[in-house]
């Protein structure tokens, strides 16, 4: 049964074929939850899950995703020639293990990797499993120095922020290593230098810091980490690496803050990893990490399959998908080059800032981040308003926005937020369009609430 299970569905359930479209002889139902047991023409089941598909929120008003929703029509035709391809099967399409070669280097030169064997990483489905291979790689370093040293390896642990994105919490459930968070403080919604030492000791596997946030978009401020952490080992304390988790940062900081150091530039960071369908302008799922170099990847880890022919060593958790993905990120680097991505994340962060700047301006609303670092921004509700950021969000739901709510985490949980992500797409024009649809929308919330007895209310936001 899949997670996502709607319990009204019941077992014999079925979606009507309308004859609009019903070829003669086809069945007129579709069973939902089995197996039919004839044939639809092509055409016929084309419609049906097309249909289905047309209540799905519409992708270009999601200001809830980091992912890209937009890509140009060329890169959607190389996608679709070639989907066919296995991306694992580097003998049988070594030009297209050639290609995902050539994006892995050009995202270690873009991140400071310097020296002959610098930047060793490979694709992946996204962050998360980037995410699951740099954590081993920490895990296996961090257990290879203590066996050497003759020292217990069963306690591992991974300090970051309580912001981090969930992967992190499903890397230290799976492979057994304890998280150590950082919690929220009045201002302080993200990991720094003085709240992640105490908390690092010999067992500590490396520290997990993100560029930015998925909570407010907020840049954590690497450099001073890794000071931190080298100062550490300086005085005789444990010596521990940082990984960088630059899901959305990867390709944003590069071009719109070049001067920022959170990458290779720092001795400290062994490992980057980024989304190359957030930022990276690609649809999902492909995602990168890049190593230092070879001895911040331990050899271990690396299989080598010889039955495709040839020897080949891979680094992931899955084997087969498709190669369409790293086709088109290697299209969109070309593409676009250093210029075009600068111009394009630009383009989001000014759109960012000034969306950010006229919610401000509202009234009930009040910035947490102004999309200066990410393209992205959170924003509370007065606590006087009467209405909360909820009631925000299902107001704009109505005319098809989507902006998430929630709450922030320990200890700042009794903080709810709205958020925006601004993406390749998003102009100006809609931008305009959303300030209009809450100053309606909050107008309208407001005459709710002071027509509404209290008691009411409560009933009906809860
Ligand atoms: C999105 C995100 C992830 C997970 O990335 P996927 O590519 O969706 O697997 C991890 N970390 C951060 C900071 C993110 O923003």
């Amino acid at each position: 049964m899949p997670l996502h299970h709607r319990a009204h569905d019941a077992a014999d359930a079925t979606i009507a074929i309308n004859p609009l479209y019903a070829q003669s002889g086809e069945t007129q139902t579709v069973p939902k939850l089995h197996l039919p047991h004839g044939e639809l023409s092509p055409d016929t089941a084309y419609q049906v899950v097309h249909d289905e598909l047309m209540l799905d929120g519409n992708a270009r008003l999601n200001l809830a995703t980091f992912v890209t929703t937009w890509m140009d029509p060329q890169a959607k035709r190389l996608m679709s020639e070639s989907l066919d391809k296995n991306a694992i099967d580097k003998d049988e399409y070594p030009q297209t293990a050639e290609l995902e070669r050539r994006c892995v280097h050009i995202l270690a030169g873009l991140w400071h990797a310097r020296g002959a064997h610098a930047g060793v990483g490979c694709s992946t489905t996204g962050s998360s499993e980037a995410a699951m291979l740099a954590g081993l790689a920490l895990k296996w370093r961090w257990r290879e120095r203590r066996r050497a040293a003759g020292l217990p390896v069963d306690t591992p642990n991974l300090v970051m922020g309580i912001n981090v994105q969930v992967c992190w919490e499903k890397f230290c459930r799976y492979w057994d290593v304890e998280p150590r968070y950082v919690p929220m403080e009045g201002e302080r919604r993200h990991l720094t230098a003085e709240t992640a030492i105490p908390l690092c000791d010999e067992n500590t596997i490396g520290v997990a810091a993100v560029l930015g946030s998925t909570q407010d978009g907020s840049y954590e401020p690497v450099a001073a980490i890794a000071a931190a952490l080298e100062q550490l080992a300086a005085s005789g304390g444990p010596d521990i690496p940082v990984h960088v988790d630059a899901a959305s940062g990867g390709f944003i900081a590069p071009f719109l803050q070049p001067d920022l150091v959170w990458d290779f530039r720092l001795d400290r960071v062994v490992s980057i990893n980024t989304s190359g369908h957030k930022y990276g302008l690609v649809y999902p799922g492909v995602g990168w990490v890049v190593w230092r170099d070879r001895e911040a990847l331990p050899e271990d880890l690396i299989f080598n399959v010889n039955y495709l022919g040839g020897s080949m060593p891979t680094f992931a958790l899955n084997f087969s998908r498709s190669g369409s993905n790293v086709v088109a990120q290697y299209y969109q680097l070309i593409r676009l080059g250093f210029e075009g991505y600068r111009r394009v994340q630009q383009a989001c962060q000014d759109n960012a800032m000034h969306l950010a700047a006229q919610i401000a301006k509202l009234g009930p609303f009040h910035l947490l981040t102004d999309g200066s670092e990410l393209p992205v921004f959170a924003f509370t509700v007065d606590p006087d308003a009467g209405y909360s950021v909820y009631d925000v969000s299902d107001a704009l739901r109505k005319r098809g926005w989507q902006v998430p709510a929630y709450s922030l985490c320990a200890n700042l949980e009794s903080i709810s937020v709205l958020r925006v992500v601004v993406r390749n797409g998003f102009s100006r024009d809609l931008s305009d369009l959303l300030v209009d649809d809450l100053k309606r929308e909050v107008s309208l919330l407001k005459h709710t609430v002071t027509a509404q007895p209290h008691a009411e209310r409560q009933r009906f936001h809860h």
